[in-house]
């Protein structure tokens, strides 16, 4: 069966993965507008990850509100105006493009594959999609935020595949292998390609719920992709 469409994973896999490694920095800055210790705020926003990126704490604002209220402090509007403003600057910073991929989203749609996105996130990418400079160049973008579900559930990949109008089957799943992504992808009846950031050595420690499943396709970066998809 051949390929139509392509999948994608957004942080790692079409973001910077440098990048992560810059969001402590970012809840820090957050931490600070809205008057909650710093590491209180890290801890809380470690804990409620899975609740947050299935929508459960609502909004950003709505998030940082009740963030900042299981740390003790009921914050002011304007504060929490801040602290939204902040949030949200800081996501922009942990999301920068992977060098080339832009170019490549823009490659391969011209060349007449569909692409769609599949991503654990959190209110922040929600709000502010249409705005990145990811927004206009995916098809079909899947949210766990918007959904209620995380990976590997397969109801994801479903989704993806109906917005994309492609069958799973003839879509590839490519992602740096974090949330068991790949398994959930297998079993959704895609075709998993790893991409394992070989240059990117401390990226594999930032990783949550890292997939046990090794697909049998792997590159080392995205611009390796064509190239697999020709052969
Ligand atoms: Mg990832």
């Amino acid at each position: 069966m051949g390929v139509r469409a392509i999948v994608f994973d957004f942080f790692g896999t079409l973001t910077d993965p440098a990048a992560e490694a810059g969001r402590r920095e970012s809840f820090t800055a957050t931490a600070a507008a809205l008057g909650v210790p710093a590491d209180r705020f890290w801890q809380a926003m470690g804990a409620s990850f899975p609740d947050r990126i299935t929508g459960r704490y609502g909004d950003t604002r709505a998030t940082l509100r009740r963030i900042a209220r299981e740390c003790g402090t009921d914050p002011a509007e304007s504060d929490l105006d801040a602290a939204v403003r902040a949030q949200q600057a800081g996501a922009v910073l942990v999301r920068p493009p992977r060098p080339g991929v832009l170019d490549l989203l823009d490659r391969l749609r011209a060349a007449g594959y569909r692409l769609g996105l599949i991503s654990d996130c959190s209110s922040e990418l929600c709000e502010a999609w249409p705005e990145t400079p990811y927004g206009p160049r995916i098809d079909a973008a899947v949210f766990s935020w918007q959904q209620g579900y995380r990976k590997p559930d397969l109801r994801l990949y479903e989704a993806v595949s109906a917005r994309l109008g492609v069958p799973a089957a003839e879509c590839w799943y490519v992602g740096d292998g974090g949330s068991r992504e790949h398994d959930g992808a297998r079993r959704a009846g895609m075709r998993p390609v790893l991409v394992t950031n070989a240059a990117y050595p401390d990226a594999a420690a930032l990783r949550s719920d890292p997939d046990p499943y090794t697909p049998d396709l792997t590159i080392p970066d995205l611009d390796a992709l064509p190239g697999l998809i020709e052969t």
